[in-house]
């Protein structure tokens, strides 16, 4: 997976390519779908939800730039895959997941493997997580209308944000980087991700 899928599109970054060999995709996702697990796309979970395809979780962790000991939240714990590369990558990670099925079961897994610094919320994950602020990075693995404004508060100045932004079910991978309270954007590659669904995402 990661000599065939991400090294060729250009993820270089060396701690990110050694977690995506270290942390096994499989053992997040149900018996049912694990014989997909190292193929090259998005999977389903059950809960009509996906575990992300390998490249995008590498791009995202590639441009939080971590260097070992950011807190950092994560919306859309999903399966805790995303949760478990970060796990290895940053200090603390704070991880809210709307479907509270899956952030049992991410939760479960998380633990089993031994992740002690990754922390599972059931919740609106577009509120963010108000008592754990400010983070030094905020990672949104779902597809948001726009950014929700409680994660931009949330942000330390300086701090960096990687969301898909756009449609409902078409966007563009953005990174923000918070500069003087407001969110300075690049543009990276398109995107489809299941949508973000809360108070500052798309509604039910
Ligand atoms: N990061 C996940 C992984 O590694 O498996 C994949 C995430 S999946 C593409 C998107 C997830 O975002 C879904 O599990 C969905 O239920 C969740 N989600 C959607 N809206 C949310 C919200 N407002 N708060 C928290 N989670 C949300």
């Amino acid at each position: 997976m990661v000599d065939t899928q991400l090294v060729p599109r250009g993820i270089r970054d060396e701690p990110v390519l050694l977690a995506m060999k270290k942390v096994q995709r499989h053992i997040f996702m149900p018996e049912s779908t694990r014989s997909a697990a190292y193929e090259d796309r998005a999977v389903p979970i059950g809960e009509g939800q996906t575990i992300s395809q390998p490249y995008m979780v590498a791009i995202m962790s590639e441009l939080l730039e971590l260097t070992g000991s950011e807190k950092v939240l994560e919306i859309g714990t999903g399966s805790g895959y995303q949760a478990a590369i970060l796990g290895e990558l940053a200090g603390d990670v704070y991880t809210i997941e709307r479907v509270s099925a899956l952030a049992e079961s991410a939760g479960r897994t998380l633990e089993s493997l031994g992740y002690k610094n990754v922390h599972v919320f059931a919740g609106d994950g577009t509120l963010g997580l108000e008592d754990k602020a400010p983070f030094d990075r905020i990672i949104i693995t779902a597809a948001a209308p726009e950014i929700p404004a409680p994660l931009v508060n949330q942000l330390r100045e300086g701090g960096i944000l990687v969301v898909p932004v756009g449609e409902r079910y078409s966007q563009v991978l953005l990174k923000g980087r918070k500069v003087r309270g407001e969110i300075v954007k690049e543009s990276y590659t398109n995107c489809a991700f299941v949508p973000l669904i809360g108070e500052y995402g798309w509604k039910e």
